[in-house]
């Protein structure tokens, strides 16, 4: 899933990290203490949930839910810790009306807890043997809120949002089933299945059915829905465990694709299968969202994905490059998250906090593979994966915060989303780094292992080694660092435990590079910004702007505003800080191209950087001593040594 707060330019990942950058706002009190023993035994009865989504207009979800209880305390309880976000993030603002009621129809006193939001404590009555709960999820009209998952054209359900389940017992062990209403004439995509003997169309007011099945699957399952719909089966006829790609579009252009796009996709499939030597889902569905009004959105679940892109994604393919890299990551985490699961993350109930020691294979490895699957599969060329890369290497290697903060702590971030969504200073702060920072750990271990091997062993064989165990198991194994060193010295021995330790645990300055150099390329600067990154920084949100990061340390937005300073950049020796806004540059109304022609004008130091900012209604002057020129990263061969990065983007046969 999900990462932080994206307030750079480019990169790929920080797109998939979406989600993460827009986790709900919630206090954090609850997760400090321990959580109550879970029960051995499964919840007597069925959870029947009752969900009407046709308002689309206010956005108002009406859910109507029923649930066998026992007379005495009860405790029921909003999902807070959410696999695949890796926090605390339920988010209890937007769930209103609550009425719990005896199936009497007697109104029931609730109380919600003082320091936990999502808990909701109740008596329930001697007599008593089943509860109706009512109540709306609030679907959010501005991202200031949470992420607009309801449009006019599209709708994304996840089910944490819809259901208050009972504390003390095991997700896996909550018998659920679904009731969906959606707008007549829309078409509906999710892993979950209908009733076994069930129609899966919906009867003539638009209702449909879906399960039983456990709270876990349940949740693990969103489901997608629109009119504007197209599947295509990433699999030949008749696959056992097939994979289907669900296309959504805010109109039916956005999911025309060519058969040459579609073909890149099945490919993704196959070289996966190539890669992983195994399936852990029964069936795989891909929820894919296209529009420019939906949140965007990467969530990994076991047998789907939820992934949003813009509304170019196929219609403006040579543009869209930056965005291919989200189906093969999330689909990499059926295998590296899903099935293999640090044992640490993997919870039984969304009321278990969970730790992210781990995110560095869990995110990092599939951060990796999801970048090689790209080129594998075609949906990128090797020279946009290059560039990509580029863009990760060259943050990190401008990024202070290495100073300071180790990969390692990192992997903590998930657990202050809340207070992490907006940073000043990003480059000084860090933030979900173990995706990027990892990546370029993996390619450390592989391109040492090929080096070492003659070429003969490669990461992919821990990939077999690792994920590939158990075909067709679909139940989590988890694993612990102690795994991780064991499956290595396997394909290669070496001290793998030292290796990795001091990779997580040490501070910069720069980026880890020795992977990229053992690869075959270096970083370098170009005073012309690639086309991958130029398309990436064109892109409407907060992406969009100019990338002046690794000149004078500026991300700019399109109005002027200062998006990022890098810590110890040129700009911030000036003075200039985060948030002010960039008027003009030497005496000329600021634009981009303007700033672009001062900067390289400046080379050498003949003609000094002036920019006057604003900062509420305070102007200043500052000088920035730069010389330097325009510098956008890129990648560079090194003559004479083998080009591994070539050899580990191409797809196997
Ligand atoms: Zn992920």
């Amino acid at each position: 899933m999900p990462a932080i707060p994206p307030t750079t330019a480019a990169p790929s990942k920080q797109r998939r990290s979406l989600l993460l950058a827009l986790p709900s706002l919630y206090a954090l009190s609850a997760w400090a203490q321990p959580a109550a023993p879970l029960s051995s035994k499964p919840y007597p009865g069925r959870l029947e949930l009752e969900v009407d989504a046709t308002d689309l207009q206010r956005r108002l979800v009406q859910v109507s839910q029923t649930l066998p209880v026992r007379p005495g305390p009860l405790t029921l309880r909003l999902p807070q810790w959410l696999p695949g976000e890796h926090g605390p993030n339920g988010n209890p603002a937007l769930l209103a009306g609550l009425v719990i009621e005896t199936d009497a129809g007697a109104r029931l006193a609730w109380q919600r807890d003082a320091i936990d939001a999502l808990a909701f404590r109740l008596q329930v009555p001697a007599g008593v043997g089943r509860l109706r709960l009512r109540f709306q999820h609030l679907s959010p009209h501005s991202e200031e809120q949470d992420r607009i998952t309801i449009t006019p054209s599209l709708l994304g359900l996840q089910w944490n949002n819809l259901v208050l389940y009972p504390e003390g017992y095991a997700a896996a062990a909550i018998d659920t089933a679904v009731r969906l209403r959606l707008p007549l004439g829309w078409q509906a995509a999710t892993a979950l299945r209908a009733p076994e003997g069930q129609p899966a169309t919906p009867d003539a007011q638009g209702w449909r059915q879906f399960g039983p099945c456990s709270l876990e699957q349940l949740i693990d399952s969103p489901l997608f829905a629109g009119p504007h719909y197209r599947r295509v089966d990433l699999d030949p006829p008749g696959a056992a465990r097939p994979v289907v790609l669900h296309l959504f579009g805010d109109t039916p252009a956005d999911i025309a694709a060519t058969p040459a796009q579609l073909d890149a996709h099945r490919a993704l499939v196959q070289q996966a299968d190539r890669l992983y030597g195994s399936r852990h889902y029964r069936h795989y569905d891909f929820l894919l969202a296209i529009s420019d009004r939906f949140s965007g959105i990467g969530l990994e679940h076991h047998e789907s994905s939820e992934n949003a892109v813009r509304s170019g994604y196929f219609r403006d393919w040579d543009k869209s490059a930056g965005e291919r890299g989200l189906l093969p990551h999330e689909y990499s985490h059926s295998w590296c998250g899903k099935f293999r699961r640090p044992a640490d993350l993997l919870t039984a109930s969304y009321e278990q906090p969970m730790r992210g020691s781990l995110l560095w294979v869990y995110e990092g490895m599939t951060t990796y593979w999801g970048d090689m699957l790209t080129p594998r599969s075609g949906l990128c060329t090797l020279e946009q994966a290059r560039d990509s890369l580029a863009y990760d290497a060259a943050t990190l290697e401008a990024r202070r915060g290495r100073l300071w903060r180790s990969l390692q702590d990192t992997t903590t971030e998930p657990v202050f989303y809340a207070q992490a969504r907006f940073k000043d200073w990003p480059s000084w702060q860090r933030s979900a780094d173990y995706y990027p920072e990892s990546m370029l750990l993996w390619l450390d271990a592989d391109t040492l292992i090929r080096e070492r091997s003659g070429g003969r062993r490669s990461l992919d064989d821990f990939a077999h080694a690792f994920f590939g165990v158990q075909d067709g198991r679909i139940t989590p194994l988890p694993y612990t660092f102690d795994d991780v060193v064991a499956t290595l010295n396997t394909v290669l021995p070496h001290d793998w435990r030292a290796f990795l330790r001091e990779r997580l645990d040490r501070h910069g300055p720069g980026a880890p590079l020795d992977g990229l150099t053992r690869s075959g390329w270096r970083l370098a600067y170009s005073d012309r910004e690639s086309e991958f990154a130029r398309h990436e920084a064109g892109k409407p949100g907060r992406h969009e702007g100019q990338d002046l990061r690794f000149s004078v340390g500026l991300h700019i937005g399109k109005d002027g505003r200062l998006h990022e300073v890098l810590w110890d950049s040129p700009a911030f020796a000036a003075g200039v800080a985060p948030q002010a806004k960039l008027v003009a540059v030497n005496q000329r109304a600021y634009d981009a191209d303007l700033l672009a022609d001062a900067i390289a004008a400046n080379t050498g130091g003949q003609a000094p950087l002036q920019l006057l900012l604003r900062d509420g209604d305070h102007f200043r002057t500052v000088t920035v001593d730069y010389r330097g020129g325009l510098r956008y990263p890129q990648l560079v061969r090194i003559d004479g040594t083998p080009d591994r990065l070539s050899e580990i983007m191409a797809p196997r046969a």
